[in-house]
């Protein structure tokens, strides 16, 4: 399966694309990446897309990524008697420990945990921030709060509370039952939602124990501040631009965004911008004009992949919405004035080790030899992370002998992630590498490739050869 572009797509699975016939249609229009949200379905449709899914890859021979969203510590409020109430600026309105049904006065809030970190002033924002209410009285089992605006709250409502970081466990109950299924699925990432520093995601490593990479979702000012120290413990960034847009003024969004992916870039780290990014597709068949604009310049700034969420889930045209990002993509990336992701900083030239010589190098030597693809070799996947952060225009094609990394690498900008067999030398190396390229029809004969991997063969992180090879129309190398 052969796209036409670097950056990758990520499509939410979702009532509206639960079967294996959307599944395919998703996966033929260009989808990179399939994300199961563990904060609505149950277990067993999750189980079965993974196996839809794990068709598919037999079926079109192309290693697919499975991305598992944990919902974390999201916060919610309990029920009404009549399902909702409307709330009138002004008045008075109380969060409790009470297990009765809600009422205009009060509704139940169940996390005892964080009463005490709830002092006067502090701002509490309802179902996506529509309601506001600032604490006026805090005790040990309720809070009382003025309400700053009218409003209806319902049922179940979830709630952010922006200002402070809240002692609560990054994972919760469900997450760590659900992060055990996800595993038992073999998913290829996990994220993690509502990360709030460093420490949620040592937690979730420890849990996760090598099993999946781990991609921190930034939707909390608290995980914007601590931005750096989450990048370099975590494999990969969400910029969950749904919830911080509540927690966060929505001006604040985009300089965020920007920082992000510049921030992941000198890191090295894959950057996935979510949400909202066609979201008038969930009723209509194209896009707005400001959406598309939305998506490209998400590209313009080098993010490593777009993100579907409702657009795919519950809409009317989740199959239209991909092939709209894919078209949206594609033309950015033809944008030859435009679209140049080469770094400038400084920061990002610092060589550190063997493996940032030699990707290095191969982009250099791949402009200054013509090459049609640079190929690496990679068990562990780590020289293939570092080529993506160089967005060498030429393509990369990824290669490991470990089916679970080939799948873990379809995340990446601009990798055309394959499974390969295993390889004994440089010799065969070449030949496997060669004849997977021409097979998958990435590059023709006399082209020219250059190669790179790590001797003795099967070390992981150990990268140092380099080689230039030319497809030759039978079989193997020169
Ligand atoms: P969600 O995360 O869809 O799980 O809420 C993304 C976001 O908040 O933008
Ligand atoms: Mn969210």
């Amino acid at each position: 399966m052969k796209r036409n572009r670097k950056a990758k797509i990520l499509a939410t699975l979702g009532p509206a694309s639960s079967s294996p016939k959307i599944i395919e249609d998703l996966f033929v229009a260009g989808c990179d990446i399939f994300r199961l949200n563990f904060s609505h379905g149950s277990i067993e449709t999750h189980r079965s897309n993974v196996e839809i899914i794990r068709k598919l890859e037999k079926k079109y021979d192309h290693a697919t990524c499975i991305l598992a969203d944990l919902q974390g510590p999201k916060l919610r409020v309990g029920s009404f008697v009549n399902n909702e109430v409307e709330l009138k600026k002004g008045d008075s309105f109380i969060l409790d420990l009470n297990n009765e049904l809600g009422s205009k006065k009060r509704v139940n809030f169940p996390h005892p945990e964080i009463y005490e970190n709830l002092t006067p002033n502090t701002i509490i924002l309802i179902n996506d921030g529509r309601i506001r209410l600032q604490i006026i009285d805090q005790k040990k089992d309720s809070l009382k709060a003025e309400i700053l605006n009218d409003g209806i709250i319902s049922d179940n409502k979830g709630v952010n509370i922006p200002d402070i970081i809240l002692p609560i466990n990054s994972l919760t109950i469900k997450d760590k039952s659900d992060l055990i299924k996800a595993l038992e699925m073999d998913v290829d990432w996990i994220a993690l939602s509502f990360v709030q520093q460093l420490d949620d995601i040592i937690k979730l490593k420890d849990l996760v124990n090598n099993k999946a990479l781990i991609m921190a979702k930034i939707e909390k000012p608290s995980a914007v501040k601590n931005i750096d120290q989450i990048i370099e413990a975590s494999d990969g960034i969400m910029i969950a631009r749904g919830d911080l847009g509540v927690e966060m003024h929505a001006e604040k969004i985009p300089i965020v965004q920007k920082n992000i992916i510049k921030r992941c870039r000198i890191f090295g780290k894959p950057v996935v911008v979510a949400t909202q990014m066609l979201e008038s597709m969930i009723t209509n068949l194209v896009p707005s004009r400001a959406e598309a604009s939305d998506v490209a310049n998400a590209i313009y700034d080098g993010t490593d992949a777009v993100m579907l969420s409702g657009e795919s889930a519950i809409g009317n045209y989740p199959v239209q919405s991909i092939t709209t990002m894919n078209s949206i993509i594609e033309n950015v990336e033809k944008d030859k004035n435009n679209f140049n992701l080469e770094f400038e900083d400084q920061e990002l030239s610092k060589k550190i080790d063997n493996t940032d010589a030699i990707t290095n190098a191969a982009y250099s030597i791949a402009k200054n030899a013509g090459a049609k693809a640079i190929i690496t070799f990679s068990v562990s996947g780590k020289t293939t992370i570092r080529m993506a952060k160089e967005r060498a225009p030429v393509q990369i094609i990824g290669l490991s002998p470990i089916i679970k990394t080939a799948r873990k690498m379809q995340m990446l900008w601009g990798v055309n992630s394959c499974h390969s067999e295993d390889s004994a030398n440089a010799t065969e190396m070449v030949k496997i590498a060669c004849t997977i390229a021409k097979n998958k029809q990435l590059v023709s004969a006399d082209d020219k490739v250059i190669i790179t991997a790590g001797v003795p063969f099967g070390n992981a992180g150990s990268t140092n050869l380099l080689r230039i090879a030319k497809i030759i129309s039978k079989e193997n190398l020169t």
